[in-house]
C-alpha cells in the first residue's frame, strides 16, 4: 500500500489516497490544538499512540459486531482505511459530566449521569462546531432519519462496549466523540479516531485524567498519561 495525492491535512491527521480507489491512508501527527484551534502545541509521541489505540479500539469493536473504517496497520503512525464520506457530525456520549456539559448546565464535573447522553455537533470550525439536535440534522439535510437513528444505536453500543472495556483496565470512560462515514454503498461505518485526543480517561481509583484535557488545562505529564493509557491497553511495557 503505497501513499499517493495529499487528500485532507486536519488538525491532528493527514488522509492520503493510495492506488485503491476504495482505500485512504491516516496518519498521525503529534500536533495538538485545544478551543477550536486557539491553542496550539506539540505531545510528543501523540501520533503513534493514537494511531495505535484507535486501531486497537476499533479492532475490539468490528469482533463486537461494529462496522468500521479500519483495514490494517501500516506502521506506528499509519493505517489503511476504508473510503468514507464523513457524515459531517461530531457524535458525543457522555456517562458523566464534564467539560462543556459541566459549564452548560452547571453540574460539577465528576457527576454520573442517570443515563448516558448523545449530543450532536455540526462539524464546522468556523462556527465552533454548534450543537445541533435531530430537527437541525434533518432540516440541513446532514443525515436521512434512517442514517440518524444507525447513528445512535451504533453509538450507545460503542459506548456501552468501552465502557465495559475500559472498567476492566481500571479505567472509568467519562464521555467521547466520534464521527461516522459513509461508504460507496451507503452503509454508515465508524470512521475517525478513538484516542485520548476525543475521549475522557479518568483513573477509577484516584480520578486522576489521562487524557487530553491535561494539555486543554495545562496540568502537565500530558504524554505520560497518553503512555499511562497504551500501558492500560497492554500495547505497552
Ligand atoms: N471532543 C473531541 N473533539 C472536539 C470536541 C470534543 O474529541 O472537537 C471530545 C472531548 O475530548 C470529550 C468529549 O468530546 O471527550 C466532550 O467534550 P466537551 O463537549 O466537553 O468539550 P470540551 O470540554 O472538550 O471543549
Amino acid at each position: 500500500m503505497q501513499k499517493k495525492e495529499l487528500l485532507y491535512e486536519g488538525k491532528a491527521k493527514k488522509v492520503y489516497k493510495t492506488e485503491d480507489p476504495e482505500v485512504y491512508i491516516v496518519s498521525y501527527k503529534d500536533d495538538a490544538t485545544a478551543f477550536n484551534g486557539l491553542k496550539k502545541g506539540t505531545i510528543v509521541g501523540k501520533g503513534v499512540v493514537n494511531n495505535e489505540m484507535s486501531n486497537f479500539m476499533f479492532r475490539m469493536l468490528e469482533k463486537e459486531g461494529i462496522p468500521t473504517h479500519y483495514i490494517e496497520e501500516l506502521n506506528e503512525r499509519e493505517t489503511a482505511v476504508k473510503k468514507v464520506t464523513i457524515v459531517p457530525l461530531e457524535v458525543i456520549i457522555r456517562n458523566v459530566a464534564a467539560g462543556s456539559l459541566s459549564k452548560r448546565l452547571g453540574l460539577p464535573e465528576g457527576t454520573a449521569l442517570k443515563c448516558p447522553v448523545l449530543e450532536f455537533s455540526y462539524k464546522n470550525d468556523e462556527l465552533g462546531d454548534p450543537m445541533v439536535n435531530d430537527y437541525h440534522i434533518l432540516a440541513m439535510d446532514l443525515a436521512t432519519r434512517e442514517e440518524l437513528d444507525q447513528i445512535a444505536q451504533m453509538s450507545f453500543k460503542i459506548n456501552q462496549l468501552m465502557v465495559d472495556f475500559f472498567k476492566s483496565v481500571k479505567v472509568d470512560l467519562i464521555d467521547f466523540k466520534i464521527e461516522f462515514g459513509k461508504t460507496s454503498d451507503g452503509q454508515i461505518i465508524l470512521a475517525d479516531e478513538i484516542s485520548p485526543d476525543t475521549c475522557r480517561f479518568w483513573d477509577s481509583d484516584t480520578h486522576e485524567k489521562l487524557d487530553k484535557d491535561r494539555f486543554r488545562r495545562d496540568m502537565g505529564g500530558v504524554e505520560e498519561a497518553y503512555e499511562e493509557m497504551m500501558r492500560r491497553l497492554g500495547l505497552r511495557k
